[in-house]
């Protein structure tokens, strides 16, 4: 079966943004074991920019 997590999700702090059980469902179903190509930070990741720490998948910032 093929594996649809993001290879960052080891390393990866968003996780520590997603306040609540909802967000952090809809974050992950949509992009850490979704399509995480499309997300905000791993696009930063691949093109060898910082992560800000406050950056979500979408592209928003947490609180
Ligand atoms: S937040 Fe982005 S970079 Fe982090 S594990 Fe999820 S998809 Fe990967």
């Amino acid at each position: 079966m093929e594996d649809r997590s993001c290879p960052n999700v080891n390393e990866c702090t968003a996780n520590r943004h997603f306040h609540t059980k909802s967000i952090r469902d809809v974050f992950t179903t949509l992009y850490c074991e979704g399509n995480f190509v499309k997300c905000a930070r791993k696009k930063l990741k691949d093109s060898g920019n910082l992560i800000p720490e406050k950056l979500l998948p979408n592209g928003q910032y947490a609180s």
